[in-house]
């Protein structure tokens, strides 16, 4: 029995307000992944079987990797289209914001989104949401989006307009988010949402492998790169950095999605259970975080990167040079294990 996890008084105020619109734009986070884009089509896609305007407007570009996600190339792309976004989000008699917590998570969209008077509707997995939502459904519990948006369908009774088309795409964030079914889906429960959604008859192994196991050969070979050149590891404070500079990237022809499960990788080794990962990007560096077990790195990503996320999977962005990213990350763990200087111990392994 899947339970109704939802409170029945949000559902009904929901209901209320699907019901009394025309035109509803569904948003998420910037550089969306598998959670943010199949939650947000399976939830486009539904309400416009229920007869709705409905449509998607996201910061950025899906990486391509996640094309294949069925309608992704319907989404109006702020910064492909900046006119069509805004315009979208002003015509808008609702809106929905799926799988994030904040407004910050969402770049300069929120300029737009939060001075607008429509109802705004959360639905996200995410821990410490904001606010400034007039329907929060919030359940960091949760494994992913896509889970609340199909507990959603159902506690609405809208599971009849859930088709092939809506399971594929909540079949990708069930799949993504939980790293292939193998963390965040402790819930039995999680496995009968499986059930219903691989009864809409969907190409279960083709979408796995698609969502998990495909990447270009440049990336494989960034990959092994990485693994092989960069990675180092602290076995005494449990931790491993792995960091690529912006020279290193372009010489693999780096595209978006390249390094998505990279920093997932030392997590392999039995002495290491947190993970780090730094990219240079143009302005920033960009920090992703793993850890296993009840190490939090969501509270170390929002003390020292200006970000959050989840328990064991979180991110954010640090503003400077990839060498004071670096110097953070030893900052951190002298203070979480001030008896080891991992900096010191970095500077014997390099001699
Ligand atoms: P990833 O490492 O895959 O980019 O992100 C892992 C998790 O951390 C995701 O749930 C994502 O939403 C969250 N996250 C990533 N980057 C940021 C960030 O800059 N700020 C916040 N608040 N969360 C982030
Ligand atoms: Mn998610």
């Amino acid at each position: 029995m899947i339970k109704s996890i939802i409170e029945d008084a949000k559902i009904e105020k929901l209901r209320a307000l699907i019901n009394g619109v025309q035109r509803i734009a569904i948003t998420c986070h910037k550089s969306p992944d598998g959670d943010a884009l199949g939650s947000t089509v399976a939830l486009c896609h539904v309400l416009r079987r229920l007869g709705k305007d409905a449509v998607i407007v996201t910061p950025d570009m899906a990486p391509r990797s996640l094309e294949f996600i069925p309608g992704v190339r319907d989404i109006v792309v702020y910064t492909k289209n900046e006119l069509k976004a805004r315009k979208a989000l002003a015509d808008a008699q609702l809106i929905f914001c799926l799988d994030y917590n904040s407004l910050k998570r969402v770049d300069r969209l929120a300029e737009f989104i939060e001075p607008l008077k429509v109802p705004r509707v959360l639905i996200d997995h995410h821990l410490d949401p904001d606010s400034i939502f007039d329907i929060a459904i919030s359940h960091p519990d949760a494994s992913s989006t896509c889970e609340l948006v199909f507990r959603v369908f159902m506690q609405m009774g809208m599971l009849r307009y859930m088709d092939r088309m809506a399971a594929s795409c909540l079949y990708v964030g069930l799949t993504t988010d939980t790293g292939g079914f193998a963390y965040s889906c402790d819930n039995p429960e999680f496995y009968e949402i499986l059930a219903s959604i691989m009864r809409r008859n969907i190409d279960r192994i083709g979408l796995y492998n698609k969502a998990m196991n495909t990447f270009s050969a440049d990336s494989i070979r960034l990959q092994g790169f990485a693994l092989s050149e960069k990675m180092q590891l602290f076995p005494e404070q449990g931790a491993a950095l792995i960091t690529l500079s912006k020279e290193e990237l372009e010489r693999f022809n780096y595209q978006r999605g390249d390094t998505e499960t990279l920093v997932n990788k030392p997590l392999a080794i039995p002495e290491i259970y947190w993970s780090v990962f730094m990219r240079e990007d143009t302005d920033r560096i960009k920090v992703s975080c793993r850890s296993q077990g009840d190490f939090s790195v969501s509270d170390i990503c929002a003390r020292y990167f200006n970000g959050g996320g989840h328990e064991n999977a979180a991110g954010g962005d640090f503003y400077g040079s990839l060498d004071d990213a670096v110097a953070v990350f030893h900052q951190i763990m002298n203070d979480l294990f001030p008896s080891n200087n991992s900096q010191e111990q970095s500077k014997q392994e390099q001699e």
